[in-house]
């Protein structure tokens, strides 16, 4: 029975072309010893090297191995997205190309799956990365925890593990500007987590350059969270309470009063006050408006409501309750509420 159960294992892969070979070798290794069956979904994402040439070998050589390729780099988010799309296993796992996540831990993943886990998500223990990108991520982390709306592990990776019905659910998921773990967060689920330390790159260089991995942080921010807009608008009510109490003082003192404290408020003065609100105004404006777009963006992405987990295994009992109910008052009988 369990012989027959599918599972998929999903890999992009951008100009990967020596590792391939040593990935897949490495993945069939550790997934021979599991009792199930496998697909290898390997994503091409418009790889300029020899990549397509070694894939298309190796799944003329291979029957459980699948490949797709894209029709130009859409980037790890867009290929990891069309290689869940296309899974057909019970339980799907996404890793990189790279082996900087060991294909030794699958047999963990599907343990904690096999155990009732929905989403097992790798996570880095240790991380091999330069200075700068370890400052970075963490105050990466720092800002998420802070502005976001959803709660997120630090360091989790792309090396996940998800359930079927998590896959169903991750379909449903329609907006384009996507980060798969930014989505697979939002749908909740109940989930487990595997550490690991991450491997240093088997071959080639990472492609996520330091303005491409900005570029995703921002993402995430604005994705995530409405902070960023709103905080013109909060700087806009700050300059505001400011601004107001300030000018009519100087205005009363100067004009009303006929500058009893010996201030000597002069034009120039009035008008950086004046200068001053407005600019709040204007501030307070464009956080007024965030609201607005937030409305909009919320529609746009067109989210499912709500997702649900584990629907009642019959609505039977509760039907036939509810007949009951009706036959009792049918025939003149006091309801009683049960305690
Ligand atoms: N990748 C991809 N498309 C891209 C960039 C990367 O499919 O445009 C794949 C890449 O082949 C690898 C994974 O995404 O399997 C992670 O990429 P990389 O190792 O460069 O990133 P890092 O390890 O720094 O996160
Ligand atoms: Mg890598």
């Amino acid at each position: 029975m369990k012989q027959q159960t599918l599972l998929s294992i999903v890999i992009p892969a951008y100009n990967e072309e020596a590792n391939l070979r040593p990935l897949f070798d490495e993945v069939s290794r550790h997934t021979r010893a599991l009792p199930y069956q496998f697909e290898i979904i390997l994503v091409d994402d418009g790889s300029s090297d020899g990549s397509v040439a070694i894939l298309q070998q190796l799944a003329a050589e291979h029957d459980e191995v699948r490949v797709l390729e894209l029709a130009r780099n859409f980037g790890k988010e867009a290929a990891v997205s069309a290689g869940l799309h296309s899974a057909e296993g019970e339980a799907a796992i996404v890793m990189d190309a790279d082996l900087q996540m060991p294909p030794s831990l699958l047999g963990e993943f599907i343990e904690r799956w096999e155990k009732g886990a929905d989403i097992v998500v790798g996570v880095f223990a240790t991380r091999n990365m330069s200075r700068l990108r370890r400052i970075g991520a963490h105050w990466f982390y720092r800002i998420m925890q802070a502005i976001g709306n959803e709660k997120i592990t630090p360091h989790a990776t792309d090396y996940r593990l998800l359930d079927r019905q998590v896959l169903e659910s991750f379909k449903t998921l329609t907006e384009r500007n996507r980060i798969t773990r930014g989505l697979v967060d939002w749908l909740g689920y109940k989930r487990d987590y595997v550490y690991f330390k991450q491997e240093p790159r088997r071959n080639g260089q990472p492609t996520y350059s330091m303005r491409k991995l900005i570029t995703l942080a921002i993402n995430s921010f604005t994705s995530n969270s409405l902070i960023p807009l709103k905080l013109a608008g909060y700087l806009g009510v700050f300059i505001l309470t400011l601004s107001i109490p300030a000018g009519l003082f100087m205005y009363i003192e100067r004009y009303i009063l006929n500058d009893p404290m010996r201030l000597l408020f002069n034009g120039t003065d009035m008008l950086a006050i004046m200068t001053l609100f407005l600019v709040g105004v204007i501030l307070a404006c464009l956080g007024l408006i965030s609201l607005y777009i937030a409305n909009i963006h919320a529609e746009v992405i067109n989210r499912p409501l709500y997702i649900v987990r584990k629907k009642p295994a019959t609505i039977e009992p509760l039907a036939s309750a509810v007949a009951g109910r009706k036959e009792r008052s049918a025939s003149g009988q006091k309801e009683t509420v049960a305690a």
